[in-house]
């Protein structure tokens, strides 16, 4: 055979190929013949290798090309734990549950104002406290020079009776008895003082007895305003700590240390008050009613008035 029949055997062949891969075709429902472009298989991107099968013999997931290595997570060195001094943070609230805000905490109620102290000292001490004060105060007195009477005194006379009594009486100052034994009111004036304290209703030492001057003037003499001045503050500090109800005042001298003012005919038998607070009853002195004892119903008149102010009447 010659090499122009083996090449028509050749294309016979292929023709009767073609022919069949077309029937095949056809009947397969394709409509084209499957092209390869020329160099296309040169560019073509090779098919995905499938992934590779886990241990398991699942599929695991390749990494997507676009998406970027991923990065090794920065280690982040562990920090001993700190005990914090933040303020607490209060807690979320849980679903499902109401929203109670917490509480604001309150700040704290302003420090109240100190206390004004009382115009008078006596107000917030009891007796025993009262006492002490008054111990002290006598003290003070007996040690005391600020006027020339302390020179010419055998002792100082600063008071008797009750430290928390309603009724107080003020007198002028220590005569020779009173100075000699360190007491107000004691001889003669004294025992009449005392019964014009018991007609009233009240036992000896129910009332206290203080005097203006707490040093015996030579002779009895008249206190001078100086000598008056210079004593003042202890009588005031004493009606301070003894809070009377009523106080009356025994004598001229008395009614002028009290209230700034003189004339005790006129004054006797009106009330006065002592510093704008305690009511005062201005009547003679019973060393006046020994040497004058008609005044006597005048100053019972005055101490009825002051019974009745107590309510003893
Ligand atoms: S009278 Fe009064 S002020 Fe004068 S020395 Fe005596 S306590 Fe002091």
């Amino acid at each position: 055979m010659s090499e122009l029949d083996d090449a028509r055997e050749e294309l016979l062949s292929l023709t009767a190929s073609t022919r069949a891969l077309v029937l095949q075709l056809r009947d397969s429902g394709a409509e084209e013949l499957p092209m390869t472009p020329r160099g296309a298989a040169a560019r073509a991107t090779p098919p995905l290798e499938p992934p590779p099968p886990s241990g398991d013999g699942r599929l695991v997931r390749a990494p997507a090309q676009h998406e970027p290595p991923a990065r090794p997570e920065p280690q982040v060195e562990a920090q001993p734990t700190q005990p914090t001094h933040a303020q607490p943070q209060a807690p979320a609230p849980m679903s499902g549950q109401p929203f109670t805000p917490k509480p604001t905490p309150r700040a704290a109620p302003p420090e109240p104002p100190p206390r004004m102290l009382v115009a008078r000292e006596g107000q917030e001490l009891d007796l025993v406290q009262r006492g002490l004060r008054l111990e002290t105060l006598a003290s003070e007195v007996a040690a005391c020079v600020r006027c020339p009477l302390h020179a010419t005194r055998t002792q100082t006379v600063f008071s008797r009776g009750n430290p928390a009594a309603e009724l107080m009486f003020v007198g002028e100052g220590p005569g020779a008895e009173e100075d000699a034994q360190g007491l107000p009111f004691v001889g003669k004036a004294g025992e009449l003082l005392d019964k014009m304290i018991g007609a009233m209703g009240y036992a000896r030492d129910d009332v206290y007895i203080a005097n203006v001057l707490k040093c015996r003037p030579p002779g009895n003499r008249k206190p001078e305003a100086t000598e008056m001045a210079s004593c003042e503050a202890y009588l005031q500090k004493q009606i301070d700590l003894v809070q009377p109800r009523v106080i009356v005042a025994l004598g001229a001298t008395a009614i002028e240390g009290l209230l700034k003012v003189s004339g005790i005919t006129k004054l006797r038998g009106t009330w006065r008050l002592y510093r704008g607070e305690i009511p005062v009853m201005p009547t003679f002195h019973p060393a006046y009613l020994l040497r004058t004892p008609a005044d006597k119903r005048l100053v019972w008149a005055d101490l009825q008035q002051v019974m009745v102010k107590l309510g003893k009447k």
